[in-house]
């Protein structure tokens, strides 16, 4: 596909306006300029004037009221001098030129006198508005080469079709129902006869719900794509930008533009921008600007009747829960088809695509790539890729090796590696023996993801050493006991600490925020509390009534009672998973010290050998049976 200018530049417009300001300045030019440069006529005072007369040297005379002209004597025959002089009030003029046998007459007004009244009104208005709207339009016109008075002109791109980089259904994976859904929008599109025929209604509007990066700009491209039609494209921020009540103006144009291609696409990428609800805003005073853009693409959308040209609306938002419900009842954007991140046959599929488009080596195996990233959206799979490839490049290879896929993945999830932190000796010791103690931790817990390596190489913005914790499934639920073993997990590092050191450092600051914020939501999110029992005690962010819990306590009202309550249970939960790793490794110390030897002479264990030593980790039942 290839973006398109708007496809009705406003040229006539934009012509229409110059030639209407030329007109206007030749106007002027020819009412001004004679008197500026035309035949000059010598004015002399007027007592030069009557001596003149008096002097019979004058032989006629035409009075006006703001000007007299007089013409002299001539010599033989020529005509004499023309002069002129301003006018006083001068009774006794008539008789004087009638005693001395002047010809003498008014002059009569100017036959153009009330029209070049009228212009003088209407000309520099004219020109004022001539000069705003230039202005306005310099403003507006940023997007594209629109000219003057574009200013509601809609801002969006057309996406023409063009066989070399068309996007299809083939470039998007792992979202099979989203794409189900829409492989029958493109349906619609191509004949919408077969569905009218029976008296189905075409739906109007579809709504692509999900992450950020799962592929719903893409998606839309597809079904343009697919369809073979023009695809309007446009952000919904785009929309409500710089002046004031040009957002409706814009939907206006853009509907307008729609219909008359049509059958064809309108495509509203982040409609939350405009979308958004209009309950929530008013606690701040409104947004009137976007309100306006919203009631006019709600009109717009009720607009389109029966039987009228197919024009289908794509809009796409990462929160749907904060569009206003006006957008999504029937005959607006009805149908709401989720865009999710991809499991794992859909990453597998998503990584086969980009890795495509990469020269691979033979050891690369997809499959696990794909298992070791949940979470991951297509954008991030892109994008891990080609990190990998920049790796192969930058060590000069000639083609991506596995290993380069793995340290992608690691610098995704854990930051670049820092070789310049260098660490004293002691800090070394003591990263080493926190790090292990994450792994046996870890370990130790089932349920948690296995320990895929650990590293006391510095790695990220605060990491000083990790240990890199690999999911061998998709997991959607969690249990209790995953969740203890995780917030265990998490203080394994600084139970290693106490053991070994017997004194804390401040290394385990971010593990300890991650473990209370886990066992919090254990109390107030997931009822997971036996004493709180199973009561949501955190708000719904999204419910929140400022949309993302923004300065308001995101926490239900509780009394004073339950407010302690719940801190207890929180403090219970870390008390009793640090009581947990404490255990652990004081049961696995032998391990601990060995292992912790070896990496501060290696600096990295992982792979095989990672796996022989932890398999001798001594599993939680065992320890608490034993303690
Ligand atoms: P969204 O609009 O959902 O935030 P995009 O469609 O802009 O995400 O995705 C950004 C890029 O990530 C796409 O251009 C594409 O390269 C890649 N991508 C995302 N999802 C997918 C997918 N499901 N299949 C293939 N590529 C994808
Ligand atoms: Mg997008
Ligand atoms: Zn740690």
């Amino acid at each position: 596909m290839s973006v398109k200018d708007n496809p009705q530049p406003p040229r006539s417009r934009q012509i229409a306006n110059i030639l209407f300001l030329l007109a206007g300045a030749f106007l002027l030019a020819n009412l001004f300029l004679p008197q500026l440069f035309g035949p000059s006529i010598t004015r002399v005072p007027y007592s030069f004037f009557i001596d003149q007369v008096e002097n019979g040297n004058v032989v006629a005379v035409s009075l006006g009221q703001d000007e007299i002209r007089y013409q002299l004597k001539g010599d033989d025959n020529q005509p004499g001098q023309v002069l002129s002089t301003t006018p006083i009030f001068d009774l006794e003029l008539p008789q004087r030129l009638e005693d001395k046998g002047v010809e003498f007459a008014a002059t009569p007004p100017p036959q153009n006198r009330w029209f070049t009244t009228l212009l003088s009104w209407v000309i520099p208005p004219l020109i004022f508005i001539g000069i705003w709207q230039f202005f306005l339009s310099r403003g507006a016109g940023r997007g594209g080469p629109q000219g003057a008075l574009s200013l509601s002109k809609s801002k969006a791109k057309v996406y023409v079709q063009d066989d070399e980089n068309k996007v299809t259904f083939n470039d998007v994976a792992g979202v099979e129902e989203a794409k189900t859904e829409l492989e029958e929008i493109v349906e619609f599109l191509k004949s919408p006869d077969r569905f009218t025929a029976i008296g189905a209604r075409i739906p109007k509007g579809v709504l692509l719900v999900g992450p950020p990066g799962t592929g719903k700009t893409l998606m839309a491209k597809a079904v343009a794509g697919e369809a073979g039609v023009l695809f309007f494209s446009i952000s919904g921020s785009e929309f409500v930008e710089l002046f004031v009540g040009t957002g409706a103006a814009r939907v206006r144009d853009l509907f307008d533009q729609a219909k008359k291609k049509a059958p064809c696409i309108i495509f509203i990428d982040e409609l939350d921008a405009i979308g958004k609800s209009r309950a929530t805003g008013g606690f701040y005073g409104g947004n009137d600007e976007r309100e306006q853009t919203l009631n006019q693409l709600l009109t717009e959308m009720d607009g389109f009747a029966v039987g009228d040209a197919t024009v289908i609306v794509l809009a796409a938002t990462n929160r749907p829960e904060s569009l206003d419900a006006a957008l999504l009842r029937p005959g607006r954007f009805d149908r709401q088809v989720l865009v999710d991140r991809p499991d794992l046959s859909g990453r597998w599929k998503i990584l086969e695509i980009y890795a495509g488009k990469v020269k691979l080596g033979s050891d690369v195996d997809l499959k696990a790539i794909a298992t070791q990233t949940p979470g991951f959206a297509g954008a991030d799979l892109a994008n891990l890729v080609n990190e990998a490839a920049l790796l192969a490049a930058r060590n000069k290879r000639e083609t991506v090796s596995q290993a380069d896929f793995k340290e992608a993945i690691e610098r995704v999830v854990a930051g670049l590696e820092k070789k310049s932190r260098v660490l004293n000796e002691k800090e070394k010791k003591i990263v080493a023996y926190h790090e292990v103690g994450h792994a046996l931790v870890g370990a130790a817990m089932s349920g948690t993801a296995g320990v895929a390596k650990i590293s006391i190489v510095p790695r990220g913005m605060a990491a000083l050493g990790y240990t890199l914790q690999l999911p061998t499934e998709d997991r959607f639920l969690k249990d209790e006991g995953e969740l203890r073993g995780e917030i265990a997990t998490l203080l394994g590092g600084r139970a290693a600490e106490e053991i070994v050191f017997n004194s804390i450092t401040t290394g385990a600051s971010n593990d300890l925020q991650r473990a209370t914020d886990m066992a919090e939501q254990m109390v107030t999110t997931f009822g997971m509390s036996k004493v709180l029992g199973p009561l949501a005690y955190q708000k719904d962010s999204q419910n929140n009534f400022l949309g993302n819990g923004g300065m308001m306590n995101p926490r239900r009202m509780v009394s004073d009672e339950t407010a302690k309550a719940i801190d207890d249970e929180v403090k219970e939960i870390v008390e009793t998973a640090h009581q947990k790793a404490l255990n652990i490794l004081k049961s696995n110390h032998d391990l601990l010290e060995k292992i912790a030897q070896q990496i501060l002479e290696t600096e990295v264990i992982e792979g095989e050998e990672l796996q022989n030593i932890l398999n001798q980790v001594q599993s939680v039942d065992k320890v608490l049976t034993a303690v």
